[in-house]
């Protein structure tokens, strides 16, 4: 789960991390009396849950309250990567002499999670990454023992060669890897970390992600979820209890299992096509489920062709064919489907699907290159 950056920036400062005060805004009203407030220049930040919000023109200087509110009146509304921007965040304004990037990712080949710091931070931290990495220094954590304090030093000397700055960006390196550890953060970064022009390190940008398995131990965390920053159909299907990420394919999959689910994409891949979607209906047998998948992917303008591919097991394939049948009475379907099931109860789900006009296979590669030749607008073979 991604959260906004004024709600990492409180994390963070709650760890001690120096950070210029903030408040939200969603009018520009509000962005006025805030800059008032402030008594001086601020930044006008847009609050979507994508980076490269300066580039985009997320991301600006006022230098009155009155501006502030101009400002505020352009970024609200304002469409960043696909995301609508419905609030802003009004911040004092800090004098930038240097940016740095601070970060620390979980990664899942060495399973520990990994510092990445490097002096060389600010909007263009992936043109560094990908053109000097010598730049940016990596550095796993051993869980066990945690950040120790020669190492949040290396990595401040990494950053900085004044012992003064050295000491202020080790002490939020401590901070940091504190935030990720208790929040069970899969990335916890600061991009950038500035020093002001008088020596001050300050985080200015602050971005966080959580595990989606911590969140039923940190119900404070879940209450932080933004639903009209997320994906529409990932908002339905987390309420309908489906296992679903949206892709950028035209094959709509509704698959039983997460296994069989990326055996499905790998092969609708394998025959020229795209998944739209990876989506796992789970084990039980509850046509509810099934109905609920098809709405959201149906939902999908960029769906060219449904593929059903249902290993039944726990699963009751007839419950599966009962679902489709009740959704597609319900909302008949305008575009073709694809439906391969075996397994428990196949003789009857069968019989379900013919009576209703449906047909149905058994063999999953004949099935897929069905469905991509549909998605394609081609005959199926
Ligand atoms: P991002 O583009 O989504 O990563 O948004 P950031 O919050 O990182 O802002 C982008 C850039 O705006 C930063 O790298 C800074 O150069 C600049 N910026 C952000 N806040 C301030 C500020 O308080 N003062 C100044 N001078 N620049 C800022
Ligand atoms: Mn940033």
């Amino acid at each position: 789960m991604n959260i906004h950056e004024f709600q990492a920036k409180d994390i963070l400062r709650a760890e001690g991390v120096p950070i210029p005060a903030g408040e939200i805004a969603t009018t520009p009203e509000q962005a006025e009396a805030i800059a008032k407030k402030f008594g001086g220049m601020v930044v006008v930040k847009a609050q979507v849950h994508a980076g490269g919000r300066g580039k985009a023109g997320g991301v600006k200087l006022a230098k009155t309250p009155e501006e502030a509110k101009e400002v505020a009146g352009k970024i609200l509304g304002m469409q960043i990567k696909g995301l609508t921007v419905y609030t802003v965040l009004v911040t004092a304004v800090a004098d930038i002499a240097t940016e740095a990037y601070v970060g620390i990712i979980l990664d899942r080949a060495t399973r520990k999670p990994v510092f990445m710091v490097s002096p060389a931070g600010g909007i263009d931290i992936e043109e560094v990454a990908a053109t000097t990495p010598e730049k940016i220094l990596k550095m796993p954590i051993d869980t066990r023992y945690g950040l120790q304090p020669y190492q949040a030093s290396e990595l401040g000397f990494f950053l900085f060669d004044d012992i003064k700055k050295v000491r202020q960006a080790s002490k939020i390196m401590m901070s940091l890897y504190q935030a990720f550890m208790k929040n069970g953060a899969s990335l916890a970064e600061i991009n950038p970390l500035v020093v002001t022009p008088a020596g001050e390190v300050l985080a200015l940008d602050a971005k966080i992600s959580i595990d989606d398995n911590e969140l039923d131990r940190h119900p404070e965390l879940e209450a932080l979820r933004d639903e009209t920053a997320e994906e529409p159909s990932e908002v339905d299907a987390r309420n309908s209890h489906l296992t679903f990420i949206k892709l950028e394919g035209d094959v709509g999959c509704v698959v039983n299992g997460a296994g069989l689910a990326m055996a499905t994409m790998d092969l609708v891949k394998y025959y020229g096509g795209e998944p739209a979607n990876f989506l796992d209906i789970g084990g039980s047998s509850n046509p509810e489920k099934v109905v609920n998948a098809l709405r959201i992917i149906t939902a999908d303008p960029s769906v060219k062709a449904i593929l059903f591919n249902i290993f039944g097991g726990i699963t009751r394939t007839d419950d599966v064919a009962n679902g489709i049948v009740t959704a597609t009475k319900a909302n008949p379907l305008t575009i073709p489907i694809v439906i391969r099931l075996t397994g428990t109860n196949e003789e009857i789900a069968l019989k379900i699907l013919a009576d209703n006009g449906f047909s149905a296979s058994s063999d999953m590669d004949e099935a897929v290159q069905k469905a991509v030749a549909l998605a394609k607008g081609g005959k199926a073979a």
